[in-house]
């Protein structure tokens, strides 16, 4: 070890993976290639995470009437868990120029036939299948193994005892007779288990006194359960603008209610039936016209497998402590969290934490010491306080984000990102800013490919 703290004693180690979405996967990638031995955990049977479209969704918790309105249509699996909360008419709202690893490019051709810049969510999974096939991962995925449990060997601390259940097919009940716990004994842990499942609410007074029916965008997949109601939706984000236009085709009004300063208030151009408001207060009941309230108002860190005796918590989406997002200071390196960072590109940065978490397993790379790591954290919190930033941005980036990304290069020795990068995303945000409806017809990835002379890249 050439310096600093916490280090990996052997240079290879047995890993278990929570997850093979985008993260599970590439950790899992990363983890081998430093010759550690890999086991990823996929409570699913599919690999892909958010990418896996499931048209059966949850009972609703806010609303069984929905849920049941939902169900009369002939969708299947009641009363399941459903990891994913992307909806059937899905796009990216990224150009896949700058949305896939690295190292393998998410390319037009090979996929599952959508071309588009901003493609549908099957041209996604598919990516994920083909990145999961060409570096031979599904072998190391244990599918429908849930771990319900990771919690440190009391006895030899420096161990991890993971728990999964393992279950055949999905039935319509969430539990099955026939399912197998296991225990098992591993060095590290690389938690990948995402975060867009667990709704968050925004607190709204007086909400709880509200007579009718509401959803939360976890469980949204069709608009037809919408037709000819009168819809509030909460929120500013990527799923609120597209749901609105989704369930504008059928429904009768849709009020968006934001508390963004930075929306026109009004009805919008280019629809019949779509108003902008202030944020929805709740005082008088009878103010308010609407079948349905539709909640998009992001998601929960959960980690409800994690067993760290307080050593690591998430607390309004503030996961931690955690040094630079991944690593909990006392149980460095053995405990990683690879995926928690979001206004990023996701793959890319996930990629760059999952070689430096391998590499510091393998002992290549160096941690700090503890008592460095945690001050690093507590600086960001000060800092978070100082500028007014809420616990729950904790994990937020904006154009910090290059910043974050190479710094990640530098400890994996790779050269810092190319500029292209940076500015591929700076023209696709002004772009969305500027015509949220046409953004993903309108952007012409390949033009901007040539502006920038879009390097090669290679598969190893
Ligand atoms: P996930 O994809 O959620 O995968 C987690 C995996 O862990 C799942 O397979 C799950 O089954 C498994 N798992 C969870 N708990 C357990 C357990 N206890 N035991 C075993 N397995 C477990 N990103 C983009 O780059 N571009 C986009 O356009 C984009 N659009 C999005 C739209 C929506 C509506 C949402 C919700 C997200 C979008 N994202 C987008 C972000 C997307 O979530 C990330 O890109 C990425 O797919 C997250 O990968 P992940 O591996 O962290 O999590």
């Amino acid at each position: 070890m050439a310096s600093g703290g916490s280090s990996s004693s052997s240079s290879s180690t047995k890993v278990a993976v929570v997850g093979a979405g985008a993260c599970g996967l590439v950790a899992a990638r990363e983890l081998r290639r430093e010759g550690h031995q890999v086991v990823v955990f996929e409570k699913g049977d599919r690999l892909g995470g958010t990418w896996v479209y499931d048209d059966s969704f949850e009972t609703n918790p806010l609303s069984p009437t929905l849920f049941e309105q939902i169900r009369r249509q002939g969708e299947e699996g009641v009363g399941v868990h459903v990891h994913s909360s992307i909806y059937r008419s899905l796009r990216t709202n990224l150009p896949r120029q700058i949305m896939g690893f690295l190292d393998y490019p998410f390319n037009k051709e090979g996929h599952a036939g959508d071309s588009r810049t901003y493609p549908r969510h099957e041209e996604v999974r598919s990516y994920l299948e083909d990145f999961a096939r060409d570096f031979r991962l599904v072998e190391l995925i244990r599918f429908r193994n849930e771990v319900v449990r990771v919690e440190r060997n009391h006895g030899s601390p420096n161990e991890w005892i993971v728990q999964s259940r393992s279950s055949p097919a999905r039935t319509n009940t969430s539990e099955s007779e026939s399912e197998e716990l296991l225990a098992e004994v591993f060095d590290a842990v690389v938690v990948c288990n995402g975060h867009h499942t667990k709704p968050r609410f925004a607190e709204i007074p007086g909400i709880d006194k509200w007579p009718g029916k509401q959803i939360h965008s976890h469980n949204y997949r069709i608009p037809e359960p919408f037709r000819d109601q009168i819809v509030v939706l909460i929120g500013n984000g990527p799923s609120a603008h597209d749901i609105s236009r989704d369930i504008s085709e059928v429904s009768k009004e849709v009020h968006i209610a934001s508390r963004s300063p930075n929306v026109k208030i009004g009805k919008l151009d280019n629809y019949c039936n779509i108003w902008q408001h202030s944020m929805v207060a709740f005082q008088d009941e009878s103010s308010v016209f609407a079948d349905i309230i539709f909640h998009c108002t992001g998601y929960e860190y959960n980690f409800p497998f994690l067993e760290t005796n307080g050593i690591v918590t998430a607390e309004d989406n503030r996961v931690g402590p955690l040094y630079k997002h991944v690593f909990p200071p006392r149980l460095a390196p053995w405990l990683s969290f690879v995926g928690l960072p979001f206004m990023v590109l996701p793959f890319m940065t996930f990629e760059l934490q999952a070689k430096w978490v391998a590499q510091v397993l393998s002992g290549k790379v160096p941690l700090p010491f503890e008592q460095e790591m945690m001050n690093s954290v507590e600086e960001h919190y000060r800092h978070m306080a100082e500028t007014g930033r809420p616990n729950h941005y904790t994990h937020k980036f904006d154009k910090d984000q290059f910043e974050y990304k190479n710094w990640l290069t530098a400890q994996v020795g790779l050269p810092p990102m190319e500029d292209w990068v940076e500015q591929m995303i700076t023209i696709s945000y002004k772009l969305v800013l500027s015509d949220l409806d046409g953004y993903r017809d309108k952007f012409d990835g390949d033009y901007w490919i040539q502006q920038f002379e879009y390097p090669s890249h290679r598969i190893d």
